[in-house]
């Protein structure tokens, strides 16, 4: 089996880490992975059986009873989730599944079961996986590894317009503070926190447009893969 290549690509909630890793993805022929879905996944599942994020005998009691699976669409290599069959895809995008997320994601023994799924994905392709802690935890010897980000207004301002085109009726001060608690929750925590990798390249998109930021990594990637 050849070696495959990865590139991590973390960073706070609203960076453009979803956006800016498919395009790079799809550029580069990679696959993209987007390992927050599977957090909001399990987020999802408690929240449907009534069991709290914070519920540590809640969430060990039932953490053998579901099948969670990343499938990927071969048309347009699109992520799909599944939980126990059924396509959760869209389901787990609210707001209210994010905060969910995040707290779940604090749990160890979550972050424990997940961290495999992830790894064999990168086994099998080349990869973009965007997350919190892949560059730190997932896949520590990443070919290359960004952690974007941006000030906390510009990535409110961005989620809020994304939330109104889906038809939301949050208000940007809502969805400013929402962020600012998850992304508090996400360095915060004991186990895997969201913290830039020493040999990570700080990328910062508060001033560049979409272009800018895949044509930044871009040049990064080329230096270090030759891709
Ligand atoms: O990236 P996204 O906003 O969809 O992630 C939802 C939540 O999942 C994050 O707020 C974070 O708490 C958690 N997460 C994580 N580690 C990752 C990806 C996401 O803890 N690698």
């Amino acid at each position: 089996m050849g070696k495959y290549y990865s590139i991590a690509i973390d960073g706070p909630a609203g960076a453009g880490k979803s956006t800016i890793a498919k395009r790079l993805a799809g550029e580069l022929g990679f696959q993209y992975v987007d390992t927050g879905a599977i957090y909001r996944t399990v987020g999802y599942f408690y929240d449907l059986v009534g069991i709290g994020p914070k519920d540590a005998d809640g969430i060990h009691r039932l953490i053998n009873e579901f099948v969670i699976e990343v499938v990927y669409d071969q048309a347009d290599g699109s992520q799909h989730m599944l939980l126990n069959e059924l396509d959760v895809t869209e389901d787990i995008r609210t707001p209210e599944i994010s905060q969910i997320a995040s707290q779940i994601a604090a749990n160890p023994e979550v972050r424990e079961l997940l961290l495999d799924m992830q790894r064999d994905v990168a086994k099998k392709y080349n990869v973009v996986m965007d997350g919190r802690d892949i560059g730190t935890v997932v896949l520590p010897k990443a070919d290359v590894k960004i952690f974007l980000t941006a000030s906390a207004e510009v990535r409110a301002r961005r989620r809020y317009e994304e939330l109104q085109r889906k038809g939301a009726k949050d208000s940007y001060e809502k969805v400013l503070k929402d962020l600012e608690q998850r992304d508090y929750q996400d360095s915060h925590r004991a186990v895997a926190p969201l913290k830039r990798a020493k040999d990570a390249v700080l990328v910062d998109s508060s001033q560049l447009d979409i272009d800018g930021v895949v044509a930044a990594i871009r040049r990064i990637a080329a230096e270090k893969l030759g891709v």
